[in-house]
């Protein structure tokens, strides 16, 4: 069985500093991304790789996204102890437990079920759970268990997925990359009563398009 020793953990430091040096100052995170061996959640022909800032794929023509996406995003959301936080695109399952070894309380959900059978595996080696797992369509996301502190989306929305403002506490956070394939925008909305929002916008970012329904 592949394990995490002493070279994977340097890389990882490694991967820390150049973070850091890259504008992430949040402590949670960068212990977060120097604590999880995201070597495991590739096939093992990418491991050697798995510490430089690229993605890859991953099961169902899907990608692993890159660390410095994982860092912003996770930045973005303002993570504090104990909260409940909704991802939409569990994936490999890697910034899941970014964000669970950032104290969070995570629900997940991933339409692809290659991925969502994967996640179930190497949550299960890794000895960590997420509050709750679904196979779903994110764009409804878990209005059973709103609502939730933070929402963050790890696959690109051409247009803003509504039910999930719905289920955004007030004063919350959701970070989702927003627009047409060629044009998305790292976006993020804070909930300032239940009618209103305000937006901010961080850039051009590239993702995987949130698709609707589920795929078996
Ligand atoms: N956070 C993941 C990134 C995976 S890529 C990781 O760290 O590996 C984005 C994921 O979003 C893909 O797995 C894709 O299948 C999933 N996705 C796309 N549309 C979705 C939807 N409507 N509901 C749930 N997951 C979705």
């Amino acid at each position: 069985m592949r394990g995490d020793n002493y070279l994977h953990k340097g890389r990882r430091k490694q991967l820390v500093e150049y973070l850091f040096s890259k504008g992430i100052t949040d402590a949670k995170v960068l212990q977060a991304i120097g604590s999880v061996p995201r070597h495991l959640f590739m096939e093992s022909i990418f491991e050697d790789f798995a510490y430089e800032d690229r993605a890859f794929p991953i099961a169902a023509s899907q990608t692993i996204s890159h660390p410095s996406t994982v860092a912003e995003q996770s930045s973005l959301l303002k993570v504090e102890e104990n909260q409940k936080i909704l991802e939409i695109g569990t994936g490999s399952g890697y910034q899941t437990c970014v964000l669970m070894a950032m104290k969070a309380q995570v629900y997940t959900i991933e339409r692809q079920k290659d991925l969502y059978d994967f996640s179930l595996k190497i949550f299960k080696k890794l000895n960590v759970s997420p509050k709750f797992q679904s196979f779903g369509d994110g764009f409804v996301g878990l209005p059973s268990f709103a609502p939730f502190d933070r929402i963050i989306v790890t696959c690109g929305a051409e247009s803003l997925p509504v039910q999930l403002l719905k289920q955004l506490k007030v004063g919350g956070f959701m970070v989702i990359p927003l627009g047409p394939e060629d044009n998305q925008i790292l976006t993020r909305f804070y909930k300032k009563d239940e009618t209103s929002f305000e937006k901010e916008e961080f850039g051009l970012c590239k993702f995987v398009p949130m698709l609707k329904n589920v795929n078996l």
